[in-house]
């Protein structure tokens, strides 16, 4: 039988405060937004395949992108990305 007392603790944890965009280096939060949660594709990771090239093949790259440089990305595209409302 265990024989137990109550005890008061405190736990650090890791909060984020910020994710910036590993493009352009600036937040990806949208500061008009009324909602401050991340913009973009964030912390995103894509594993290059077995025998992979240009990329190094079995590893993955994680990054955060924000949606001004995703705009841009996509406004290089040759091909247009299919846009749709959700
Ligand atoms: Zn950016």
């Amino acid at each position: 039988m265990k024989i137990v007392r109550k005890i008061i603790t405190t736990k650090e944890e890791e909060e984020v405060v910020d994710v910036l965009c590993n493009k352009c280096g600036k937040t990806c939060r949208n500061p008009g937004a009324y909602e401050q949660s991340p913009y973009g594709l964030i912390e995103q990771t894509y594993s290059g395949g077995y025998g992979s090239t240009p990329l190094d093949d079995c590893t993955n790259y994680t990054f955060s992108i924000c949606e001004s440089c995703l705009k841009d990305f996509f406004d290089s595209f040759i091909i247009p990305v299919e846009i749709s409302e959700y």
